[in-house]
């Protein structure tokens, strides 16, 4: 499969892409706003467009990896894309998807979402974990998941074009979340002069052991029984306040673990201390 495409946009993430399609033999034709970020493509055979309009009507697949949805506008605004299979990895919110695919059919486009689950270094290698969230045009992805499958795995989401966004967005949510609480274990153990490198291996294993709470909360909220498999119940965790108090001994802000804290203390309050986390899920929800 040697298909060919064109990708507007090589910064560091549309940089990672051309080369992986191009180490794989695609013909490729690129464009970047700043010309001389695409230029040293050309010598691992990219065709360099000094235009947009005229990378787009190089190739059928046309691949967007660009800042953010605002820029994507201001590229393809005017650019004629009847016929063209448009494959957007921007990142974008999940309404901007819906927006954009919307915009894509008026002007003769079919529409495929993309959300990258990756850093650069990580596309096009074997075995890195690497994957794209796709939605959107379930002929688009038919059509070019050979293509798409070059630079990372390819995992099809379903025509609402903005479950892909949605999606990128809840993992890198949870990924946050528990930044946060690396963060602040790090903090407790700074305050007393303990090395970081003491605490690695174990808060690594200790996150990994309780990543089995991912599917038991999913299993907690789509059966509707929330006390299903309880282990730690709320009423333990939230009425102890040795959280708190250990990082005002320590010297330590709570700021990180204080909304989780008052959420789990009102889901107590709430009278629901017999449960573990899933009823915290419907407190957030406006
Ligand atoms: P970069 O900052 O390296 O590149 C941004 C790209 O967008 C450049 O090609 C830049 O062109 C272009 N651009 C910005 N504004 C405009 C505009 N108004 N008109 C036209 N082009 C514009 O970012 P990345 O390549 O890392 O990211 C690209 C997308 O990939 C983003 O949506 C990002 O969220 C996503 N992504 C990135 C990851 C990463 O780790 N890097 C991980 C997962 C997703 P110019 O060179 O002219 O400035």
């Amino acid at each position: 499969n040697d298909a060919p495409l064109t990708l507007l946009g090589t910064g560091a993430m549309g940089t990672a892409l051309a080369h992986a399609w191009l180490k794989a033999g695609h013909p490729l034709t690129v464009w970047n706003r700043t010309a001389h970020r695409a230029r040293p493509l050309a010598e691992r055979g990219a065709v360099v467009a000094a235009t947009a309009a005229h990378a787009v009507a190089a190739s059928q697949l046309v691949v967007v990896c660009l800042f953010d949805d605002a820029s994507v506008e201001e590229t393809l605004d005017g650019i004629d894309l009847t016929g063209k299979d448009l494959v957007n990895l921007t990142t974008t919110t999940p309404a901007q998807a819906r927006a954009r695919a919307a915009w894509a059919r008026e002007r003769g486009a079919r529409y495929l979402d993309g959300g990258i689950m990756a850093v650069p270094p990580m596309i096009g290698g074997a075995d890195t974990g690497a994957y794209v969230l796709y939605s959107g045009s379930s002929a688009v992805h038919e059509a070019h998941r050979d293509t798409l499958a070059v630079p990372a795995a390819v995992t099809y989401l379903g025509e609402d074009p903005g479950h892909a966004a949605l999606f990128d967005v809840a993992l890198l949510s949870g990924m946050y979340g528990m930044f946060a609480g690396i963060t602040h274990a790090y903090a407790l153990l700074r305050a007393d002069g303990v090395p970081a490198g003491e605490l690695a291996p174990l808060l690594t294993s200790w996150l990994n052991a309780m990543t089995h709470t991912v599917p038991k909360m999913a299993d907690q909220l789509d059966s509707g029984d929330y006390t299903k498999d309880v282990v730690s119940n709320l009423a333990m965790q939230a009425d102890n306040d040795f959280l708190v108090r250990t990082a005002e001994e320590q010297k330590v802000s709570p700021e990180l673990l204080a909304p989780y804290l008052r959420l789990m203390r009102q889901r107590v309050a709430d009278g629901h201390g017999d449960e573990e986390g899933a009823g915290l899920v419907d407190l957030l929800r406006r």
